[in-house]
């Protein structure tokens, strides 16, 4: 009962029917996935793969108290926010309850594209501003709206062109961005003023043509920009500088909240500043859609005073409230946020002890269940090592670990598990990244890889969740 028709069949209608641009994990010999449990996920043939890339399934693939949570609240009624329900106000007092006194009113939505796109509408309609800031290689959501600020998608070629009222500052990674660290002998909390000064200087550019900026939005751990943690005090300084151009912080937490980061429920909470709006979205139902803006009272009302009335046809419904409702309970209950800071400092520290065994490990970086290394061909020169990095997701796959790769280079690893995660499959991981990576240390790597970096300079997210252009498609798949 677990497949409908065998791989072959799927694949075949899969190509006739999906849109190309909807691109698969592993293009040319993909994984069919018909069953998962906590963090395992199978395949038809009942292949176990452990899963080091989802964190959306945050609590577990198929946790059997949401399951549970949706199946029950589906066969009771599943309708708009427009009558009263439980769920909906419960939920909303628990996530307020995790958040600073001045984050008090929600809206629930279905994706955290929809959550970023409301945020900016909310920032708009309460500043009165238009410009916004970003930082490079951020990726905000697929909507119309949010490809304008998601520097990761944009001037792509064939793609979208930045709006004139985006602005992109860069990213503060102090490992290969525009400021460094040893090289360039600046302390951490330099390094944060520095990268601070650049958000500091748009602003006042903006300041200089209109009445002000209307947000800045950012994670405060970039995940797609390469697991980047920003340098100390960076955050703060930045929403300073916004606040005094008039404009709102917008903090996406999307990727990284709900515990992720193992100290604290939101990653911002680790940078020391308030949001004026939080989004959050994929670990909130575990698989389900659901998703939330949270924000204050005074912008909540910026936005009542318009008088247009928010509706949002799936938004809140009773059963993915309930769903987001029992997800919380497991983290509660099951102590997920501890577990992700004993885990996550185990596989950070195995990690690092990488860095010493092989040359092709730059920088290993991270919080919690959040965590990058980065490889790279040269360590004095800190050249990115992406055809390595594509070499060893697929090599993992081979030893049935999945794992992802990101950054502008593609040349980070990415791991970002259910948080349901063990020490021992952080032992399995590194043990067997450990083999590969001694697989590599004679610089080994077949040479139609190499190749194909050459003729495809841009990022290539064939294991990334993310797109390519069509235009480059081809020449991924030629390989
Ligand atoms: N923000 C961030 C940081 C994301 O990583 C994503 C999805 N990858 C989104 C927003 C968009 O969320 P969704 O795909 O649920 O619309």
């Amino acid at each position: 009962y677990l497949q409908s028709m065998p791989k072959s069949e799927t694949i075949k209608l899969r190509e006739k029917h999906i849109g190309a641009a909807c691109q698969l994990f592993f293009r040319s010999t993909p994984l069919k996935i018909v069953r998962g449990i906590a963090q395992f996920m199978y395949d038809e043939t009942g292949e176990r793969y452990l899963d080091c890339i989802n964190n959306v399934a945050h609590v577990g693939h198929c946790h059997p108290h949401v399951v549970e949570a949706g199946r029950n609240q589906m066969s009771l009624i599943s309708t708009n926010n427009r009558y009263l329900h439980d769920e909906i106000v419960i939920l909303a007092e628990r996530l307020v309850k995790t958040m600073p006194e001045s984050l008090s009113v929600c809206f629930f939505v279905n994706s955290g594209s929809e959550a970023n796109d409301l945020a900016l509408r909310l920032a708009r309609v309460h500043t009165k501003n238009k410009d916004v800031i970003t930082l490079d290689h951020a990726y905000h959501g697929h909507l119309t709206s949010m490809i304008d600020v998601s520097p990761y998608k944009l001037n792509l070629p064939g793609g979208p062109e930045k709006p004139e009222w985006v602005h992109v500052a860069p990213v503060p990674d102090t490992y290969r961005g525009k400021y460094v660290q040893p090289r360039d002998s600046h302390c951490d909390e330099e390094l944060g003023q520095m990268y601070a000064d650049e958000v500091g200087r748009l602003c006042e550019e903006i300041k200089k043509k209109s009445n002000g900026v209307c947000a800045f939005i950012a994670e405060s751990l970039q995940s797609c920009g390469g697991q980047i943690i920003p340098p100390d005090g960076y955050m703060k300084r930045v929403y300073e500088y916004v606040r005094e151009a008039n404009g709102v912080c917008i903090a996406d937490e999307v990727q990284v909240g709900f515990g992720r980061v193992g100290t604290h429920m939101w990653a911002f909470e680790t940078q020391d500043v308030v949001p004026d709006i939080v989004t959050v979205g994929k670990p909130m139902g575990n698989g389900h859609p659901v998703a939330a803006v949270i924000t204050t009272p005074e912008i909540a009302k910026s936005f009542a005073d318009t008088g247009v009335e928010y509706f949002n046809t799936y938004g809140g419904n009773p059963v993915s409230c309930a769903i987001a409702n029992a997800v919380l309970d497991v983290i509660e209950e099951e102590h997920l946020i501890e577990r992700a800071a004993r885990v996550g400092s185990h596989l950070l520290t195995r990690c690092q002890g990488l860095k010493h065994k092989h040359k092709l490990v730059g920088d290993v970086r991270g919080r919690g269940l959040f965590v990058g290394v980065e490889l790279v061909t040269d360590r004095e020169t800190r050249t990115p090592a992406t055809a390595e990095a594509k070499h060893i997701v697929n090599r993992m796959r081979e030893e049935k670990i999945l794992i992802s790769r990101d950054g502008p280079d593609s040349n980070v690893l990415k791991f970002k598990p259910p948080m349901v995660f063990k020490t021992q499959d952080a032992d399995r991981v590194v043990d067997i990244l450990d083999r590969v990576l001694a697989e590599l240390d004679g610089n080994n790597i077949p040479m139609k890889v190499q190749l194909e970096v050459r003729v495809t300079p841009i990022r290539d997210l064939e294991n990334s969740d993310h797109l390519l252009p069509s235009s480059t498609v081809q020449s991924v798949n030629a390989v």
